[in-house]
């Protein structure tokens, strides 16, 4: 099977150029010659055109078409789980009977060994599923937001991520391969906690950036040398449970890795500085880290009341090194769970003020002062929003024909359709593409061309191909060897003529 792009460390990002060139040699070897590649497409069209108001023949189309990447996925919660119990089981972890949360040991009162408890005690399973995910959510009186049940998930397992992090990359890796998904930018970095408590032992300026930079600079290269350790330690552990490179080796060994450093906005401002520095300094020292994003719910009291902080933090550093990408959560907020004045500039401030590249969720758009021109110009410098319509629908009940993705299709405004938290919402990226289908009646073209925008808004190294008028990338060897953007479209387009020319045969 097809080596990853992020089998090895790296010391640049072509290190694994040779590898991903034999892959794509062998898929060319199975894939239709280009004079084929057009009619076969026109056929595969029409056998989706033929089977759309079939869910389940659609469901097993869009499950084998190739999806390009999903380039919005959080790592502790695309895990489902069951993975967390069976890591708490085999850890001797405890299951809190009362709140249905996994916790650390001693196990004593409402506290039971999981291993125990699991097999001892009926209903549990089922219970402690539902608490650590978006299952069966029903609201009660104690739980009665979809959004809050939502983020208090990630509180309840993340006892159980400890040590786990290769596994939980193992996890993600497979179950993209097993849906035909060829790329993961994941947001997930090291040394977290250890960066928000470096910017909170020294005073905060309160918004003097240079002076702020200067007082965490000192401890950063500690923890960018932790932070190559965790990360080599975390892929080699995924490597190990994919068994890559031998003949047995998991299709997730052929899935490329890529991953996003963020903030988390609900803490206190020296501790987001500290994590933005830092945050900053590995992309710059490690490439597997491409780009940085803000996370936490964005409606959160200290979220909105230090949201023009954080942007302007962004732009500083993104005035100092804007070849740093950025991706950032922004207007995930409808009228109601905050004031109407905190849904009119949070996308254009991400977009004008911080400088991203990708909008996150952009929800509220029409919500936002003069959207039409912020829609024009998110179009005019190819911002693209990551779409996440089943958290949508979980955190901000949010559902076609409410959602604006028709309204940013329509503005010209790239898109790219992604998981958020797949584990949590126990959903994989076909289900929101057979979602996006069954809300916008998205057609075949519609679904390639999504999956195209998921490797070339991708923050991977490199230039991208060039494109012909209907959008298809062309041919390229001099910069498919030397651009991992290049190699990842290429890889794509040989993959989308193997599909197409299996799917016109048998339709
Ligand atoms: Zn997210």
């Amino acid at each position: 099977m097809v080596e990853a792009l992020t089998t090895a460390p790296m010391s640049r990002p072509l290190a694994l150029g040779g590898a991903v060139l034999l892959a794509l040699t062998v898929l060319a070897v199975a894939a239709p010659p280009a004079w084929a590649a057009e009619s076969a497409q026109a056929a595969t069209s029409r056998l989706f055109d033929r089977i759309a108001g079939d869910p389940p023949r659609l469901q097993a189309f869009i499950r084998a078409m190739p999806k390009g990447g999903d380039l919005h996925n959080h790592l502790s919660g695309a895990i489902y789980a069951e993975s967390y119990l069976g890591w708490a089981a085999a850890g001797g972890l405890c299951l809190d009977v009362a709140t249905h949360a996994i916790a650390r040991p001693p196990c004593t009162g409402e506290l039971r060994p999981a291993a125990a408890a699991l097999a001892q005690t009926p209903g549990l399973r089922d219970a402690m599923i539902d608490s650590l995910s978006m299952r069966d959510f029903m609201p009660t009186p104690s739980d009665a937001s979809g959004h809050d049940h939502f983020f208090s998930t990630f509180g309840r397992f993340d006892v159980a991520e400890t040590g786990h992090v290769g596994d939980m990359l193992a996890e993600e890796a497979s179950r993209a391969a097993a849906e035909h998904t060829q790329y993961l930018e994941i947001m997930w970095y090291p040394r977290l906690r250890e960066a928000a408590a470096l910017g909170l032992s020294r005073p905060w300026s309160g918004e003097d950036f240079a002076a702020d930079l200067a007082a965490v600079q000192g401890g950063l290269p500690a923890l960018l040398a932790e932070a190559r350790q965790d990360t080599d330690q975390a892929e080699a552990r995924m490597r190990q449970v994919l068994r890559c490179g031998g003949p047995d080796a998991d299709p997730g060994c052929g899935v490329a890795i890529r991953y996003q450093a963020f903030l988390l906005r609900t803490l206190p401002p020296a501790a987001v500085f500290a994590q933005l520095a830092y945050g900053y300094a590995l992309v710059r020292a490690d490439p597997r880290f491409v780009g940085v994003n803000i996370v936490a719910p964005e409606d959160d009291p200290v979220a909105l009341r230090d949201y023009g902080l954080h942007m302007r933090a962004f732009r500083f550093f993104h005035a100092a090194h804007p070849d740093v990408h950025l991706s950032l959560h922004a207007g995930e907020l409808t009228l109601g769970l905050v004031p109407p004045e905190a849904l009119r500039d949070h996308i254009r401030q991400a977009v004008e003020v911080a400088g991203a590249e990708r909008i996150g969720h952009g929800v509220d758009i029409a919500d936002e002062d003069d959207p039409a021109g912020l829609l024009a110009e998110m179009a005019r410098r190819h911002v693209t929003v990551e779409i996440n319509q089943t958290s949508n629908v979980e955190i901000l009940g949010v559902a076609a024909p409410a959602h604006p993705f028709p309204f940013y299709r329509a503005a010209g405004v790239p898109l790219v359709l992604s998981t958020d938290d797949e584990g949590v919402s126990r959903i994989d990226l076909s289900h929101e593409y057979l979602r996006a289908v069954q809300s916008w009646h998205l057609r075949y073209p519609d679904l390639k061309a999504l999956a195209r925008n998921a490797i070339t808004a991708s923050f991977l190294a490199g230039a991208p191909l060039p494109t012909d008028a209907s959008g298809a990338p062309r041919d390229d060897p001099a910069l498919i060897a030397r651009s991992d953007k290049a190699q990842l479209q290429w890889q794509l387009e040989l993959a989308f003529r193997a599909f197409e020319a299996h799917a016109a045969s048998a339709g």
